[in-house]
């Protein structure tokens, strides 16, 4: 039985994974978000016991020779994993075994300022930072900090981290019923968005059982304060099956469209009806837009945009 190795799960953004848990047995975070997932718990801003990096490669080597045909290794935490100490040297030897999977880690960005924090991070194919609210109100309303974090400083590297890394940065915010989810939280968040530029940003919303009683905003919620979101790739995550729109969007209108931000393929899968659809493929093949590919996730993009 393995103590730090979980999955393989299937994500429609990263595909089949298996995850590290460097924190198996208790949470540990340096927030406490009141969508969590996990049960509340107080903040910290270490992780007491951390496993030996020689006993979760073990693991790992362990499990990739089972699951050879995974896509991708994620490396989290019942917590926060950027609070575990040995990050960059676990990052370096998952490397060295990793076989061309991608190696991704999922962190709440809370100490994306910390020099070492980027240094481990920079040894990462896929970054994914949570943003949340960039208002310092909703802020603690919504992520509950440790005291040692500062709002304004993980915007800063978020920045900063955003110049340095090579490779593909997500950011991720989750949006909760009558806390984040307003026309001004997602003006205030577009700014800072393009001011990191990171490779795409995911908006989704709760769809599980939370730590604290909040609720999740509907789709059209979601659609609708997405459109703020201008210029950067932006993808709305929900588990649960979208409705579908069936918009009829002329050529022209999916062009403006486009123009805003490039818009995810599942996206406008689910956003346009049968007709448009045949124009976003003349489109296409009239090189009047083009696909890209952010962090495994296609997008319809504008041409000369
Ligand atoms: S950052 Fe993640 S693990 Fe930590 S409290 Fe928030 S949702 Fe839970």
């Amino acid at each position: 039985m393995s103590n730090f190795i979980f999955g393989p799960v299937q994500s429609r953004r990263f595909g089949l994974s298996l995850g590290i848990d460097l924190s198996p047995l208790q949470k540990q975070c340096n927030f406490d978000c009141l969508y969590c997932e996990l049960k509340g718990a107080k903040t910290t801003d270490k992780i007491v016991n951390p496993p030996k990096v020689s006993e979760i490669i073990g693991e790992l080597e362990a499990s990739l020779k089972k699951f050879s045909n995974i896509d991708a290794i994620t490396v989290t935490a019942n917590g926060e994993p950027t609070l575990y100490a040995h990050l960059k040297e676990l990052a370096c030897k998952i490397n060295t075994i990793k076989n061309g999977k991608k190696l991704l880690i999922l962190s709440n960005g809370a100490l994306i300022a910390d020099k070492s924090v980027q240094n481990a991070l920079l040894e990462f194919d896929i970054v994914k930072l949570s943003i949340d609210a960039v208002m310092p109100k909703v802020f603690k309303k919504l992520d509950r900090p440790h005291k040692s974090v500062d709002l304004a400083q993980m915007i800063e590297g978020m920045k900063e981290f955003a110049r340095i890394f090579k490779n593909e940065l997500v950011l991720e915010t989750l949006v909760v019923k009558n806390i984040n989810d307003t026309r001004d939280d997602f003006l205030a968040l577009n700014h800072i968005v393009n001011e990191i530029k990171p490779s795409r940003i995911d908006i989704g919303t709760i769809d599980r059982p939370s730590a604290y009683k909040v609720g999740a905003v509907s789709y059209e919620t979601l659609e609708i304060l997405s459109r703020e979101i201008k210029n950067v790739p932006m993808m709305i995550t929900k588990r649960a099956k979208f409705p579908k729109r069936g918009l009829s969007l002329s050529e022209d209108e999916i062009i403006q469209l486009l123009k805003m931000r490039p818009q995810s393929e599942e996206d406008m899968e689910n956003m346009l009806g049968e007709e448009s659809k045949r124009g976003l493929q003349i489109l296409l093949e009239s090189k009047k837009i083009s696909l890209i590919t952010a962090a495994n996730v296609n997008f319809y993009k504008a041409e000369g945009v």
